[in-house]
């Protein structure tokens, strides 16, 4: 028993960690407008339940953990999870997903404890923009962040852009200089209808074959095609020639990844969601509160595993996914 594969014959090795709910920034396709976080500090895991999680998650052939959120820099002595998850046989990987506001203060401590890379979300380069999407963000300061990741050596560094018709697109030529000019990689991500934010966003949708239109027609000539293995995910990346510049794109809508879906996520409360687009869950923090020893909580991560969808609907936009917020999810 040290694999998981579910009923469609997915390996299942990849973890992604909601460290907590709460976030710093309220992007409007991330959650509604008056959504608030009420969660308490009980309800949510402690960083003992969430290694032995993770550690039994190990113990089943899972290599990667990534750390998301909400914010999960907001999470208080974070650097005691990194340090804990770090000692965790069989992890190879433990990247990091932040919009990088508390970066300029964190990235040495959070490098020296284990964190080599990271994916920063950034929708826009212009101030006021940004500060709109994100609903009272600063891009100066995220701008910092993303430039002490790159001085304390985090590599690679990914910068995630949601990009938005009417809202963002003007941006995506902008954005591919900002990444060249650092040495970082960048993924174009469609919006998903999660949450009634991200429904809402389903207006503003632009499909990957729009997104590649442009980066096409901006840098056609200098694009050479990368092969899946090299992305780690579900992007599917484009390298630019002549720089350090890799451009993916996240098209969870036009382009239906499920069949090589190797991922669970665990939100901060201890729940694991099987799929983003799909209601399936399972309490995970109600199996370790009620005393199950660690065979019998993989047994249950198991048991778990075989109610894992094929995919989600996220083309026909169904209602079951509507109630979750994705800042609950992590991405
Ligand atoms: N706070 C961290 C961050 O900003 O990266 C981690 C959590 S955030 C929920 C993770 C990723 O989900 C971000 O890149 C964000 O842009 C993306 N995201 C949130 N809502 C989305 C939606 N409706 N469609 C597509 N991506 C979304």
């Amino acid at each position: 028993m040290n694999q998981i594969v579910d009923p469609f014959n997915r390996k299942i090795t990849y973890l992604r960690v909601s460290v907590t709910d709460h976030c710093n920034y309220r992007c409007h396709y991330c959650r509604d407008e008056d959504h608030q976080t009420h969660t308490k500090k009980a309800q949510v895991l402690t960083f003992e339940e969430i290694a032995r999680i993770v550690r039994l998650f190990a113990e089943l052939g899972v290599t990667k953990v990534r750390l998301t959120g909400g914010e999960p820099l907001l999470r208080k002595d974070i650097l005691d999870l990194t340090r804990m998850l770090g000692g965790i046989p069989g992890l190879s990987d433990i990247p990091l997903s932040t919009n990088a506001h508390l970066l300029p203060a964190m990235a040495l401590k959070l490098k020296n404890h284990g964190i080599n890379r990271a994916n920063i979300s950034i929708d826009s380069l212009i101030p006021e923009r940004f500060k709109e999407i994100t609903r009272d963000g600063d891009l100066e300061t995220v701008i910092n962040g993303i430039d002490a990741a790159i001085s304390v050596g985090m590599k690679p560094i990914k910068l995630n852009m949601v990009v938005m018709k009417g809202t963002n697109d003007d941006e995506i030529e902008s954005m591919i200089e900002f990444a060249i000019n650092r040495g970082l990689d960048l993924r174009f991500i469609e919006t998903m209808p999660i949450g009634l934010a991200g429904i809402e966003a389903v207006d503003r949708h632009l499909s990957e074959k729009d997104i590649l239109e442009r980066v096409y027609s901006a840098y056609g000539d200098r694009l050479i095609s990368q092969d899946s293995k090299q992305t780690d995910g579900p992007a599917k990346a484009l390298k630019i020639e002549g720089t350090n510049t890799s451009i993916g794109t996240i098209s969870a809508v036009s382009n239906n990844f499920c069949s090589s879906c190797n991922r669970v996520r665990l939100t901060a409360k201890g729940e694991l969601i099987l799929c983003l687009g799909q209601k399936d869950s399972v309490s995970l923090r109600d199996a370790i509160r009620s005393g199950m020893k660690d065979q019998e909580v993989k047994q249950l991560i198991l048991n778990a595993i075989t109610k894992k969808p094929e995919k989600h609907f996220f083309d026909s936009v169904v209602d079951n996914i509507s109630n979750r917020q994705m800042v609950e999810m992590g991405g």
